[in-house]
């Protein structure tokens, strides 16, 4: 291993290192509260490394980890159905390339912005490096928002959006997915607009059609994924999840799967949400009831209180922020998921789980809970399994879509399910023993950040100055 040898005057502990790059990310990038939270996190874990590891100081690999090898902002011009000119912000963050091509989802959601994506692109860097495949980091996406949209709308819009992305993008170099708001119907008129300008049929985009390279499971194995996670937290203290009774936000993509695999392991989801609120069913969503919001969101696409008129029994419970908290996370339970967006546990949030009884936070959602409350959970010692390795089965399953793309092969059902199942027990004990051998036992956000760290940091030492 080739070592840096740039050491800098004044940075002479990890505690001074650190906090001085932590005010150097604040000052280049203000406004940014979201990416200055994803880094903190991980910065906080790191000083254990730092006190083992000076040569990361002298080769500044905190600078650079945190700044962005390259950044793409471009607009996105469509017409609606009225035949208006409609004007969208495009964005691609090119993380970090040291052990693979980027790679990470696109995002369209009106909350969108520069701050929002770098922190998914910086989590991304260290999930991947944790799933023990070879890929960078990235994220991307825009303000578009897809609810209201007509089918029409969306696929000009996708086509727009392609049209530039698609110089800054490829199999080798970055291979977006989905994440919010980019569904299997997003990335189809993507893959098409690529495949047209390119004239290129290869796996520049993951998430796709069965019929056109797709994987099988990878639908479902952000949600799966992160089921196996809880699963590998029960086993440490000798539990299994059935008969638990599960809180889930959200009702796309994640949290459908996360149902359906806690359904077929015994366990009893009692919630779901949208932005709009939350509904309760004190007799737990079934299979059936899955089904219907299955056809709910993803075909009618409609709002999660209509729950309510199909199964009397059920609540909802409206979104207020003026309340503080939110109630979904105030029911009695044995497990939480939250999958739905970041933030979305505060400390009051966390303060109810945890006085009901919550022993499980598995998170779905890329970083849901605040700093406050991530660090209640682990004083609380919850089993707390962090976002950026309870969920990355997804990224993990978009990788093993790329290598059937590269073999030009397909895997069966049983086998990418295997193979994910097996990628999710490695993550665990991956932070599991790296939580261990740092001094922090039982605390998996030391061991998801220093373990995604160190793959990542030693790859940027043999490289250089690059
Ligand atoms: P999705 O299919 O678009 O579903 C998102 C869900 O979250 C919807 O129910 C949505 O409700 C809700 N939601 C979004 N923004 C919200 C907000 N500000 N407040 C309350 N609810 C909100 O997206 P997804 O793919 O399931 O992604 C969910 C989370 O998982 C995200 O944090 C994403 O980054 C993370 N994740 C996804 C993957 C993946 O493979 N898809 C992988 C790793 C991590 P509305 O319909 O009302 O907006």
């Amino acid at each position: 291993m080739s070592v840096v040898t740039t050491s800098q005057p004044g940075i002479k502990t990890p505690g001074n290192y650190i906090n001085d790059v932590m005010a150097l990310v604040k000052t280049k990038n203000p406004a940014e509260p979201e990416f200055h939270q994803a880094v903190q996190e991980v910065l906080d874990s790191l000083r254990l490394v730092l006190e083992r590891h000076p040569e990361y100081i002298s080769a500044r690999i905190l600078e650079r980890i945190t700044e962005p090898e390259r950044l793409i902002m471009f607009r996105v011009p469509w017409f609606d159905d009225q035949g208006n000119v409609q004007v969208n912000r495009g964005f691609r963050i090119e993380m970090n390339s040291a052990i693979g091509p980027y790679k990470g989802g696109l995002r369209f959601h009106p909350s969108v912005n520069l701050g929002i994506l770098k922190f998914l692109a910086f989590e991304q860097v260290f999930k991947n490096s944790l799933t023990t495949l070879p890929m960078g980091g990235g994220k991307g996406g825009s303000d578009f928002d897809p609810k209201g949209k007509s089918d029409n709308e969306v696929m000009r819009f996708c086509q727009s959006f392609m049209t530039e992305l698609c110089r800054h993008i490829g199999p080798d170099t970055d291979v977006p997915a989905g994440d919010i708001g980019v569904g299997g119907r997003e990335i189809g008129f993507m893959f098409g607009q690529y495949k047209r300008i390119r004239n290129e049929f290869t796996g520049v985009l993951t998430g796709k059609g069965l019929n056109w390279g797709g994987s099988l499971i990878r639908p479902e194995a952000t949600g799966y994924g992160c089921v196996y996670f809880a699963e590998e937290m029960l086993k440490t203290r000798k539990e299994t999840l059935e008969g638990k009774l599960c809180l889930v936000s959200g009702s796309g993509n994640v949290s459908q799967y996360t149902i359906e695999k806690l359904l077929q392991l015994g366990a009893k989801p009692v919630t779901a949400s949208d932005s709009d609120g939350a509904v309760y069913d004190p007799d737990g969503i079934t299979h059936e009831k899955l089904s219907w919001i299955m056809e709910l969101k993803n075909a009618k696409r409609g709002r999660i209180r209509e729950y309510t008129d199909q199964f009397k029994k059920a609540i909802f419970m409206p979104t207020d922020l003026k309340l503080g908290y939110n109630p979904l996370w105030n029911i009695k339970a044995d497990c939480a998921f939250p999958s739905a967006t970041q933030n979305e546990i505060n400390a009051k949030d966390a303060t109810n789980l945890i006085n009901n009884g919550v022993k499980v936070v598995a998170e779905g959602a890329n970083m849901p809970s605040t700093l406050d409350a991530t660090k209640l959970f682990l004083e609380a010692k919850v089993l707390y399994g962090p976002a950026k390795a309870a969920n990355a089965g997804g990224v993990a399953t978009s990788g093993l879509e790329m290598s059937q793309n590269s073999a030009r092969l397909n895997w069966t059902r049983e086998e990418v399910d295997q193979k994910l199942h097996n990628i999710m027990i490695a993550i665990h004990k991956t932070c599991f023993e790296t939580a261990e051998t740092y001094g922090t036992p039982g605390n998996l956000v030391n061991g998801a950040n220093i373990g995604g760290f160190l793959k990542v940091a030693n790859a940027m030492l043999d490289q250089g100055l690059v």
